[in-house]
């Protein structure tokens, strides 16, 4: 490793950027490509597992180069997505059912059989997927960059362009597209483009809006992960629900289970078997919101619409008096303070978690979590920072 000074030059990274593409493009930056420039900082030009977890010191060593916050360099990796997106990058025995099984959405009583699933690591497929937004792409020319989670069978769309992710061909860039240029953009179905704009909004901002109420984004990916077990189900654990399950495929125009005869563990299948079960959890959650199958799952109720209910009309708000010169001046003192702090949060995730933590003024109810976390977000702090207790996700 060489001593850490700073590169002159390099590429801002962008929002939800894969840390191969930015480095791509830094290398490009120096004539270089990708491998050389990891055989001059780090001595190996082939990082395995560079977007999931990159060897220990690496992330330090690009932090040091570049002034990137190691922790803005995390969420660049699925590493800076542990526990939100998935417990652990190291997983015990298991880990398949304390993540897959926590919940229901579809079934009543789940009979779930004991599965031990060695090595399992939730939406980890076997090898990661070459797939882009051919409108992304085009939007970019010249400095493409490549967003972390187009390589994880989380997504079927764009959520900015509602079409297709596209395969294409090339080591973590693009040489050329699997599809003929004239096929490339394909829209989404609106369950499915629904349903990515819900994956979308619980990485950017932390939860999910959905009919009932927003959800913490750990509950949003625990539920679709379920909902995907639950459609992969035999139809002898199934039973009641299984005429619904039939009708959930037959709207896909996909075979039931997506044709495999054994329940497999969906990170473990090919691309197009993943996104056959993706679109069925897309249609499923439409179906259910729609009412059109009758689920029965402990998290079925968070799809329905919330129930009428009387509000008194209240009286209009007191006229706002004016403010004195003393308190425009002070309040004056408070933007410039506030605007400093969330300028300094926007970069450093002790400052972002220091400011959440003052503005939830000790209160630790869900509602008010959620609150102050989508204003922060807004402001562009990082949804993950904003967190006083990693591990709850609350219902
Ligand atoms: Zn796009």
């Amino acid at each position: 490793m060489k001593s850490a000074q700073r590169w002159p030059i390099h590429p801002i990274p962008v929002e939800n950027e894969a840390l191969s593409s930015w480095l791509y493009r830094v290398a490009r930056c120096y004539q270089m490509d990708l491998e050389h420039l990891l055989v001059y900082e780090w001595g190996q030009g082939q990082l395995l597992d560079i977007d999931i977890l990159p060897p220990i010191g690496f992330l330090e060593l690009i932090a040091q180069r570049s002034g990137v916050a190691l922790e803005r360099l995390r969420l660049m990796t699925m590493s800076g997505w542990v526990p939100w997106l998935l417990d652990s990058l190291d997983p015990d025995p298991d880990s398949f059912d304390s993540y897959v099984h926590q919940m229901s959405v579809l079934f009543p009583h789940p009979k779930h059989q004991h599965r031990l699933i060695p090595r399992w690591r939730a939406w980890l497929p076997k090898q990661t997927l070459q797939r882009a937004c051919p409108s992304c792409l085009n939007e970019s020319v010249g400095h493409e960059t490549f967003k972390l989670m187009w390589q994880f069978p989380l997504f079927i769309s764009c959520p900015i362009h509602g079409c297709w992710l596209q395969s294409y061909i090339g080591d973590g860039q693009l040489s050329s597209w699997h599809q003929p240029d004239a096929a490339l953009i394909r829209e989404a179905s609106g369950a499915i483009k629904t349903m990515d704009r819900r994956t979308e909004q619980a990485l950017t901002c932390g939860q999910v809006d959905l009919p009932r109420r927003p959800v913490h984004a750990g509950i949003w990916f625990r539920l679709l992960r379920a909902l995907i077990e639950e459609l992969s189900m035999p139809i002898y654990i199934s039973r009641l629900q299984s005429k619904d399950l039939a009708r959930i495929w037959a709207t896909c125009g996909h075979p039931v289970r997506a044709g495999k005869t054994r329940q497999y563990p969906f990170e473990m299948l090919d691309l197009t078997e993943q996104l056959q079960f993706l679109e069925a959890s897309a249609v499923a959650m439409s179906m259910i919101e729609n009412q059109e199958i009758n689920a029965r799952g402990s998290l079925a109720t968070l799809f329905w619409p919330e129930p009428d209910q009387i509000v008194d009309a209240g009286h209009p708000l007191p006229e706002p008096s004016e403010l004195t010169e003393k308190e425009i001046h002070y309040w004056r003192i408070v933007e410039r303070s506030l605007a400093k702090t969330i300028d300094e949060a926007r970069k450093n995730p002790v400052v972002a978690k220091a400011l959440f933590t003052v503005l939830l003024f000790g209160r630790q109810d869900a509602k008010t979590i959620r609150t102050i976390r989508t204003h922060l977000t807004a402001f562009g702090i990082p949804a993950k920072w904003c967190h006083n207790k990693p591990n709850s996700y609350p219902l």
